[in-house]
């Protein structure tokens, strides 16, 4: 059994460290903005390379803090890609914002940024683009646009904790970076959590009043804001998993490069590095035409493989009213043809190639 990422093989390799650390946090009973969650905010920071990162109880509320306290709101457009979790523009639309989705790069799977530009109007008061998989995004392109038409920029991260472009961490580039740490992201923890990221002092107080009920001094509150705390245990084991980013993330570059070598001649194309940054791989995804086939193969020899994403966000139920006519052909084609295969750290190159030998016995 392969499946798409064993967080069992990762657990028992750090047990000792996480169970003893939580063991002391449990003793010290500071369970809530603790003196962990104020560590891991330091060292993410540090890891990242930003002035303030602010710790919340998850990616989505990460993204919701930042947009907020950037002030998008109701007759707000915010500019983003429909291919990628919901998260991204659900978020957009709980600060009362429009999300306008435009059409993505074939090879990167990433937001084009010439169909950014092509859709900037009067109300476009944001730019979100995702590091998807975890390859960066152009960043150097959207920047650019966002500063020329007076935008703000802010980074999906969820997917790309440890991704840089020229040695620069995303999350370091907007205005706001929003991290994931959902179990199965590249940093995750055993729950639920999230971090901001901001190089601008203002707007980090502002995402630490929000997160904690609208107060900067206890009992005195300034605005209306919400309880969105990561949690002291959480703060524990992402401090233990921190240490090993850059482990991680060369397990994953290793496994990765490994099926795009043994899958050539193969149904799958491989995944394209577009030289932009340093692609993290938070997932393999691969094109094909014969994707019920491979996905079935590898379900008979009990190896998962998923589709990540099914449905691009304009032809969910819950925008068909806003994109009614909306046609954007290569998400829509990336969409129908890919496949993503399973990839963490620790799998092991006789597992890959166990995967690639399956997927090489379809023709
Ligand atoms: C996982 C994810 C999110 C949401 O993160 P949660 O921690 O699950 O709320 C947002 N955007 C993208 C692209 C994601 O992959």
């Amino acid at each position: 059994m392969i499946p798409m990422v064993d967080l069992k093989v990762q657990y028992h390799a750090l047990k000792d460290e996480i169970d003893g650390g939580i063991l002391t946090a449990l003793e010290n009973t500071q369970f809530i903005l603790g003196p962990n969650v104020t560590a891991l905010e330091q060292e993410t920071a540090a890891y990242l390379g930003v002035k303030h990162a602010i710790a919340c109880a998850s990616g989505t509320d990460a993204l919701h803090l930042a947009l907020a306290a950037a002030g998008v709101g109701p007759g707000d457009e915010v500019i983003t890609t429909p291919f990628t979790f919901i998260a991204t523009a659900e978020a957009i639309c709980d600060v009362g914002a429009t999300p306008v989705f435009v059409d993505i790069d074939p090879k990167s799977f990433n937001i084009d940024p010439a169909c950014i530009e092509a859709a900037i109007t009067p109300r476009t008061k944001a730019v979100l683009p995702v590091h998807l998989f975890g390859q960066p995004a152009d960043l150097r392109a959207i920047a650019e646009i966002c500063t020329r038409r007076g935008l703000l920029l802010l980074e999906d991260c969820a997917q790309s904790f440890g991704a840089s472009i020229d040695g620069v961490m995303t999350g370091a580039w907007g205005l706001f970076g929003c991290f994931s740490f959902f179990p199965s992201k590249n940093l995750g923890c055993y729950g639920d959590g999230g971090l901001i990221t901001t190089n601008d002092d203002a707007m980090a107080e502002q995402v630490k009043m929000l997160r904690n009920h609208g107060s900067k001094v206890r009992y005195h509150h300034d605005v209306i804001g919400y309880n969105s705390r990561l949690d002291e245990l959480q703060a524990v084991i992402l401090r233990v998993k921190l240490k090993h980013m850059d482990a991680f993330t060369a397990g994953r570059r290793r496994v990765a490069h490994l099926y795009s070598t043994l899958l050539a001649g193969s149904v799958l194309t491989p995944p394209c590095e577009d030289g932009i940054g340093l692609h993290v791989y938070h997932q393999y995804t691969t094109l094909t035409a014969r994707r019920d086939a491979v996905m079935e193969a590898l379900s008979k020899a009990q190896i998962a493989s998923a589709i990540y994403y099914p449905i691009p966000l304009h032809q969910q139920n819950v925008f068909s009213a806003d994109c009614a006519g909306l046609r954007l052909p290569v998400t829509e084609d990336v969409a129908a043809r890919c496949l993503s295969l399973p990839v963490f750290p620790e799998m092991t190159d006789d597992q890959v190639r166990q995967v690639v030998e399956v997927v090489k016995s379809v023709c």
